[in-house]
């Protein structure tokens, strides 16, 4: 039997073949991606995010996020990016005879033998790495990963390929069983091309669309949601009431996710049993896009209605009203995968286009539209805090260098007041030149546009960058990493540009410069909790830390869910103001710090403070308090005298 003409002739007719499904399917999923909506900031930066895809393919860093997975990972991926020369060579052997050889790699060379060693061992190590995936998969029942027929057959195939490789080589070369290295070989070729015509279609997609995914995703958006053109009266939907309202990376952020369930493993709805999965969300709207709404676009036939509605019948409401936007999925995602803006976009096209929200947060939009803050309260009310503080009003001191704009949870909350207080008056014992905008203060915008209420947003955001125009206003500090993440990273977009500073940011400051030196006095065991919107939205962990590390008597510990893997508190995209039902977020966050046996909980967040403080109560843990970061240096924070 001649072989190698069988080898030609099975190949030759494999390759087409494969090659025409594998484009058709690749093809049909690129027009997709062109009946999507256009995205919204242009695609710019080109070396820096050339440079981004360089450190991110070759370090594989965000894998490493999960050690033994992420390690496992990388030498599947440098494995078959060594084997893609072995599988070249392969299909040159079919052809050309079993002596075929890349150019500069005959088996005198010293790249050819260099090369033989390393395939050798790079065949083993990616068996022992699918065994891995394996082990893990079915004996290890690792919660996050799904055991679908087709992580099965990817695994499967993989392993195949690796072990008719070892056949060919063995049976063939060795010259032990040549029918059996014949069989091998001609398999591993099918195979690949079997592989090749599944991959466009199932989570492996990846291989072809992660380095564009990660080349093309937003810069400098971490805290930012998009602009929506609320004036141009030519735009008539808003957010994602169907498939086709994604943006185009947001579908190819679709194709790009590999279910490896990193994301819904993080996040803290999830965790807490709510209905939001963000992996299920990706691939709920990927089936809906390729499998049931393909047809319709790709038919450009513009009138043609779509099958279902994308909220509630591709994703429930209830699992975009489930997220806290903290960011612990976009964070774990190790492909940069977009959540955040997705779930963001169902709000907005629920609230804007058919008014549909829970009940609960009627009060808390009237209240931002008629009274300028989420609790409707009267504008006489917003300097109640600062009752015997004697705190200056920038329109009375236009030269102060800081404006100091509370929020509304650190100007209302009873709590949170005091820690307004205390900070306040931290700010004029240091001589800080500040002032407060007083009664004029109202909502920065952040809970209205987190609730996916855009035009009340806008309309405050509007009127804020109007009123700190007038008052000249440069510099911010604010207490509330919600204020500082939309003052710093939306406002832009408004025309409103500041130097924003968190209180942590000055307070370090002001203690590295040696000005500030925290009284003396024993405290006890201080566990830190992360604000997400100033920790994972912003980066800005180091100052907490340096303010605990220099307060005498102070022992400070932290949870091993802290910095990026930090737990939210429950309360962020608006969630405070909403239902929610047990297991709480809250409380589970505060199961997490009370591991560490702390005394204090070390909060720099108006909403953490408040919710961790609910969690203590509603628990009954004793022995434990949650303070602000201001509130440990200078001491306990008095009430607002009545
Ligand atoms: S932002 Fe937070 S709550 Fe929302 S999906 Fe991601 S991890 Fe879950
Ligand atoms: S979105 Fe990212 S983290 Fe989540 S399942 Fe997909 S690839 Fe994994």
């Amino acid at each position: 039997m001649n072989w190698n003409i069988i080898h030609g002739y099975v190949i030759g007719a494999a390759i087409p073949a494969a090659l025409f499904f594998f484009f058709r399917a690749v093809y049909m999923r690129y027009r997709l991606l062109q009946a999507c909506a256009p995205v919204p900031d242009p695609v710019a930066e080109h070396g820096t995010r050339l440079k981004e895809v360089l450190t991110f393919f070759l370090e594989q860093k965000k894998l490493f996020q999960d050690l033994k997975p992420g390690i496992m990972h990388a030498f599947i991926f440098w494995g078959f990016c060594i084997l893609s020369l072995r599988t070249i060579t392969m299909f040159g052997m079919a052809f050309y005879g079993f002596d075929f050889h890349l150019p500069g790699f005959g088996p005198d060379t010293f790249a050819g033998e260099g090369f033989a060693v390393l395939k050798d061992y790079t065949v083993v190590i990616v068996t022992v790495m699918v065994l891995y995936a394996m082990v893990r998969r079915y004996i290890l029942k690792v919660p996050r990963l799904l055991n679908t027929p087709s992580a099965l057959f990817v695994l499967l195939m993989i392993l195949g390929l690796m072990v008719t490789d070892m056949i060919f080589e063995a049976g063939l070369r060795g010259a032990s069983s040549p029918l059996a290295g014949h069989t091998a070989f001609l398999l591993h070729c099918l195979g690949i091309l079997a592989f090749l015509v599944y991959i466009p279609t199932g989570k492996h997609m990846h291989i072809l669309t992660s380095v564009f995914n990660v080349y093309l995703r937003p810069l400098h958006r971490s805290g930012r949601l998009t602009k929506l053109p609320l004036e141009d009266e030519s735009v008539e939907t808003y957010g994602t009431p169907n498939i086709e309202n994604l943006t185009w990376k947001e579908a190819l952020d679709l194709y790009t996710c590999t279910e490896c369930g990193r994301c819904t493993e993080a996040c803290p709805a999830a965790s807490t049993n709510k209905k939001l999965s963000p992996r299920d969300v990706i691939n709920k709207q990927k089936h809906f896009l390729v499998d049931d709404e393909a047809a319709r676009l790709l038919s450009g036939d513009k009138t043609k209605e779509p099958s279902k509605d994308m909220v509630p019948d591709v994703v429930e409401a209830q699992e975009a009203w489930d997220c806290t936007t903290c960011q612990a999925c976009e964070q774990a995602c190790p492909l940069n995968i977009s959540h955040v803006q997705r779930l963001n976009s169902m709000r907005r096209s629920e609230v804007l286009m058919k008014g549909k929200f829970p009940a609960e947060l009627k009060r808390v939009f009237k209240g931002m539209q008629t009274n300028g803050n989420p609790w409707g309260m009267g504008a006489e009310k917003r300097m109640d805090w600062a009752k015997g503080l004697e705190i200056p009003l920038l329109e009375n001191k236009p030269g102060a260098e800081y404006l100091l704009y509370l929020g509304c949870n650190s100007a209302f909350d009873d709590r949170a007041q005091k820690v307004s207080r205390s900070l306040a008056a931290l700010l004029k014992e240091q001589g800080v030149s500040f002032a407060v905008l007083g009664e004029s203060e109202t909502c920065c915008g952040e809970t209205a546009r987190r609730l996916g209420e855009e035009a009340v947003g806008q309309a405050l955001i509007e009127a804020n960058v109007e009123l700190f125009k007038e008052l000249k206003v440069k510099k911010i500090i604010t207490p509330c990493p919600h204020c500082y993440n939309t003052f710093k990273n939306e406002y832009p977009d408004f025309g409103g540009n500041y130097e924003v500073l968190h209180h942590s940011e000055l307070i370090a400051k002001l203690m590295e410069s040696g000005k500030l030196k925290p009284a003396d006095n024993p405290q006890g065991r201080a566990v830190i909790h992360d604000s997400c919107y100033l920790g994972r939205v912003n980066s800005v962990y180091q100052p907490s830390r340096d303010i605990l590390a220099g307060v005498p008597g102070l022992e400070v510990s932290e949870h091993e869910r802290s910095k990026t893997k930090g737990f939210c508190c429950g309360a962020g995209g608006g969630r405070f103001w909403l239902e929610e039902g047990e297991p709480r977020i809250n409380h589970a966050r505060v199961k997490q710090l009370l591991e560490t046996k702390p005394s204090i909980i070390a909060t720099s967040c108006p909403y953490c403070m408040k919710m961790l403080s609910d969690g203590i109560k509603d628990l009954g843990a004793t022995g434990v308090e949650v303070r602000d970061l201001s509130e440990i240096v200078s001491g306990p924070a008095a009430a607002v005298p009545k």
